[in-house]
């Protein structure tokens, strides 16, 4: 991104017509910008910091609009700068007009500018910045708390918590590295042993609970997989009834698979059915396999489901193309089957259900749900939540057991401090203390322009 010196404007509020819009300005002439275009009883240059005032935005002569304008004076303010807002009526007509006016003397900002600046600034570190994204798009309420919990800080605090550990280790080993040959460093190694012990186990579960993370912030991926008319769609369509339907979250999916999305219990699933393409001939049934294999490959759990009537040929074919993944069996149209079928069916571990009757959801919400209850203190004290953070932690984490390796192995210091340092990096890089203009440009690529 250009210019960190210029200031810079958006639109802070989606385009079309409502209550109001937000135009966004900030920069060293975002306070004088604002005080040019728009007259107010008080002067805004003179105005304090955190304060609203009401007056006309004017071009020349010409009153444009009724506006309100806040003004948020440096540091204290979103990006660091002075930044101002102004509320006009929500008209994309007006709002273009006043944007142009702003713009003669302000630059139009890129995709996350603002949220760049208030990194850069030191307003948040970097988990925050993509908390913020993750807050705008989150759509179930645990997406929500874990993004609001990171954009305040706990992820942010727990990474800092395990930097100073490991530096306090760090420190020990460059003295025992400075003063060995005098004989002088009482080092506690059984004491750095058990610290460095714990430190791999706690990163290794900050990674493991990673995973629930990612499923929480991106969406449990579920491919419902069986032969032709068993009743795919009409459970996932059960479900839809059942549940809040999500308007597809990842806009643009192809069109190899249909996929539907719900809110259940505050989480994020996403069904992925290949519903129809694999009920076509020769080629097409190849590429249909080819396909149903890719989303099994990216799902995170596999509904694998039968009728009553389902061959042991094709039950088999299937096993194929799922083993190795999690499955969960689920044997449809109980409302077919004899009390004794249904039986025999729970003793082999699968789960009888009726779409038809809405007999059985509940049983299959909770298997799926099963291994993703992540406690409400588990995200209070930080989660990882996309695949940026846990490679990083991943990298600590092997860091860190080399550095145990070492300790046991009686390599020396020098060895132990070295994949401590590689460690600390790894973690610097998830709060952003080390970042690359690449990273930077990816993750606010990713924003909207006006945050
Ligand atoms: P898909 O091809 O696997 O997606 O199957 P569909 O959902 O299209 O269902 C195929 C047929 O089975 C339709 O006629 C449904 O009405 C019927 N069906 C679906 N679920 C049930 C069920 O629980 N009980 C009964 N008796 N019929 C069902």
């Amino acid at each position: 991104m250009s210019g960190f010196h210029d200031t810079i404007a958006a639109e802070a509020t989606p385009k079309g017509h409502g209550g109001i819009s937000v135009l966004r300005i900030s920069g060293q002439d975002a306070i004088n910008i604002a005080s040019k275009i728009v007259r107010t009883h008080k002067s805004i240059e003179e105005s304090l910091s955190h304060s609203v005032h009401f007056g006309h935005v004017h071009d020349g002569n010409r009153r444009i609009d009724q506006v309100l304008v806040s003004v948020f004076r440096a540091p204290n303010s979103y990006t660091g700068e002075d930044v101002v807002e102004i509320s006009c009526h929500g008209n994309p007509f007006i709002v273009s007009q006043i944007l142009s006016l702003i713009l003669r003397d302000a630059r139009q900002a890129e995709p996350g500018e603002f949220t760049q600046r208030a990194f850069l600034n030191d307003r948040i570190d970097l988990t925050g910045a993509e908390a913020v994204n993750d807050l705008i798009h989150a759509q179930t309420k645990q997406a929500q708390a874990v993004a609001l919990e990171q954009l305040e800080g706990s992820l942010h605090h727990r990474i800092e918590t395990l930097l100073q550990r490991i530096t306090r280790i760090r420190m020990q080993m460059e003295i025992e590295i400075d003063l060995s040959d005098q004989d002088l460093a009482d080092t506690d190694w059984k004491a750095i042993r058990i610290e460095c012990a714990s430190l791999v186990d706690e990163l290794n579960e900050l990674v493991r609970t990673g995973q629930e993370g990612l499923i929480l912030r991106e969406g449990l991926k579920i491919a419902l997989v069986g032969p032709p008319n068993v009743g795919k769609s009409s459970i996932f369509n059960a479900f839809l009834e059942t549940e809040r339907a999500i308007v597809t979250p990842h806009p643009g999916t192809t069109r190899d698979y249909i996929e539907e999305a719900v809110a259940i219990e505050g989480y994020l699933v996403r069904f992925y059915d290949t519903a129809g393409i694999r009920e076509a001939p020769d080629e097409i049934e190849k590429i249909g396999i080819d396909r149903s294999e890719m989303m099994i490959r990216q799902s995170d759990r596999i509904l694998f489901i039968t009728e009553p009537g389902t061959t042991d040929d094709e039950t088999r074919r299937l096993e194929q193309l799922t083993e190795s993944h999690d499955v969960i069996r689920v044997i449809n149209k109980s409302d077919r089957m004899t009390d004794e079928e249904v039986a025999d069916c729970r003793r082999r571990g699968h789960i009888p259900c009726s779409a038809l009757r809405m007999d059985g959801l509940r049983e299959l919400k909770d298997r799926l749900l099963k291994d993703i209850r992540i406690s409400q203190n588990e995200i209070h004290s930080g989660i990882l939540t996309n695949a940026r953070q846990i490679a990083a932690a991943s990298r600590a984490a092997e860091s860190l057991s080399r550095s145990l390796a070492a300790l046991d192995g009686g390599a020396g210091a020098e060895f132990v401090a070295f994949d401590m340092k590689e460690a600390s990096q790894a973690l610097e890089e998830i709060i952003g203390r080390i970042s690359s203009d690449d990273l930077l440009n990816r993750i606010f690529d990713d924003f909207c322009v006006g945050k």
